[in-house]
């Protein structure tokens, strides 16, 4: 650490959050040590980059992770909280798989990929927001389905571009 900081690196301690509705702080040892944390957290930033590149930076390590939520191919899952299955999406959570009733997220409404002028409008209005996923067996990977945004927000962003297109 000494090392690092002679040679006049600076210091960015970027605070990591779960991805999960909680946003619960991520501890980095199991006995929650800060001087473990710190370590973990802390990003090294040249000195050589400009002060706009510094800001980006931080900006970026300090931004919270977006929520996910899965379609799921196998449709045998429980929800860890309610024991049901309430809806076809679910997020994951540290102890399983939870419905968005018991998640808090049930009033978000889906928003299908395709429109990105009204995907980026809505999002831009919509103070909370998950990404939909579905895993692709052929492409071996998760792929973007939509968003969910708030009502309000997909209906100003609506109406905001209806009124622009006039
Ligand atoms: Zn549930």
């Amino acid at each position: 650490m000494v090392l690092v900081k002679a040679k006049g690196l600076i210091a960015n301690e970027a605070e990591y959050v779960a991805r999960t509705p909680q946003r619960q702080v991520l501890r980095f040892s199991a006995d929650g040590s800060p001087a473990v944390g710190q370590a973990y957290r802390t990003h090294w930033m040249s000195p050589t980059l400009s002060e706009k590149k510094r800001e980006r930076l931080v900006e970026k390590t300090s931004r919270p992770p977006e929520l996910v939520v899965i379609q799921p191919l196998n449709k045998e899952w429980k929800c860890h909280r309610c024991g049901q299955q309430k809806g076809d999406l679910l997020i994951m959570e540290t102890p399983g798989p939870s419905c968005l009733p018991c998640a808090g997220l049930d009033d978000l409404m889906f928003l299908a990929s395709g429109d990105a002028l009204l995907t980026r409008r809505a999002k831009a209005k919509s103070a909370r927001y998950a990404v939909v996923v579905r895993f692709s067996r052929t492409r071996r990977r998760y792929e973007r389905q939509g968003l969910l945004v708030e009502l309000k927000a997909l209906a100003d962003a609506e109406r905001e571009i209806a009124d622009q297109a006039r």
